[in-house]
């Protein structure tokens, strides 16, 4: 049988960075230089694999709409050359651009497996090492068809991850969705119902345009008129994290107008909740029940990552404010549930 094909497309991280005298950083050709001291790589079990590597390579705090944009080309235009796709990340972001990379596959069917690591691949006791070739092995696996995100032994949705430890190994979770997979001594897939990513047709890339987006928290004592330039500033769009299930402190009336004004402009106002874990409902609590009333959508239980990348992807379809609100409610590609 032939073997399996994958494509690694490196944009940088921890995993190929070196120390240097201000910190870790990313520099080409590391990671090709420790790739040929990893003996897997050479094993007839593993898939055959090629890489693409970003110039420059970037500390994932840099990536934005820009990167997601590449990274999909190279998905794009090597889709049918391979099986899968791996994709080397910085940690702090991985989970954003695997959530805008979800969006913007539409119909994609074969595995796209960010990953990346705490400790680099130059250094001893590198989670690198596992994390690189446990994902190209899911990649060739053809199982989990969709956007993920493997690290520490663990395969999650990536519109459903975010980053929960800045030192641990385990760094990501998925508190909102059960796991895809857990690599144990075997890798052992869960019966998850696969994302709805629309198998039907080919691979369709949407490109994210330059969004300017607000995402603001809520915290006991905020005062919402530091916020008013913000929404009196062109925003496209802005992100709530409000408490519990949806809930705003109704000490002033600010907030509640700066969000009428914005709905009224066509700005689509987003609830999420700050709890990872959970729900909104708007209207639980009378505290919220005036999220409802101005128009602001529920973002029920999406992350942020989630919720700043879905509506970075629906106002660079350029669809009319009502569409973004409705499809901002509605489960594109597994990020929500009912
Ligand atoms: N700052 C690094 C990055 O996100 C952290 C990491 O890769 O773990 O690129």
């Amino acid at each position: 049988m032939d073997r399996k094909k994958v494509l690694i497309i490196n944009t940088g991280g921890t995993i190929g960075m070196v120390r240097t005298e201000n910190g870790y950083a990313p520099r080409q050709g590391v990671l090709m230089n420790e790739l040929r001291q990893i003996r897997d790589l050479s094993s007839p079990k593993m898939p055959e694999w090629d890489i693409i590597e970003f110039n420059p390579l970037l500390d994932s705090t840099n990536i934005r709409y820009i990167q997601w944009n590449q990274i999909a080309d190279a998905i794009a235009d090597n889709y049918e050359a391979y099986d899968g796709f791996v994709v080397l990340h910085g940690t702090d972001t991985l989970a954003y651009s695997a959530s805008a990379l979800s969006f913007m596959l539409e119909g994609l069917d074969k595995p796209v497996i960010f990953t990346g690591s705490q400790i680099p691949l130059c250094e001893i006791r590198s989670d690198g090492n596992d994390n690189l070739i446990t994902s190209m092995l899911i990649a060739a696996d053809g199982i989990a068809n969709e956007v993920c995100l493997y690290f520490g032994n663990s395969l999650l949705r990536g519109n459903r991850s975010m980053k929960y430890s800045s030192d641990g190994i385990m760094a990501f979770t998925s508190p909102n969705f059960p796991e895809l997979a857990r690599a144990g001594i075997e890798i052992e897939y869960a019966p998850v119902k696969r994302s709805v990513s629309r198998r039907e047709g080919p691979l369709r890339v949407t490109k994210m345009k330059d969004c300017r987006l607000g995402v603001i928290k809520i915290f006991p004592g905020i005062d919402f008129d530091i916020f008013a330039p913000v929404v009196h500033k062109n925003v496209d769009g802005l992100i709530l994290e409000t408490f519990g299930k949806g809930n705003i402190p109704e000490y002033d009336k600010a907030l509640i107008s700066l969000l009428s004004e914005a709905c009224r402009r066509g700005i689509t106002v987003v609830v999420t909740t700050q709890c990872p874990q959970g729900t909104i409902s708007l209207g639980a609590y009378e505290a919220g029940s005036e999220l409802l009333r101005v128009g602001a959508v529920n973002g029920r239980n999406m992350t942020t990552e989630a919720a700043v990348t879905k509506l970075t992807y629906l106002l660079s379809k350029e669809l009319p404010p009502d569409e973004i609100c409705r499809l901002m409610e509605t489960d594109l590609r597994g990020e929500i549930h009912f």
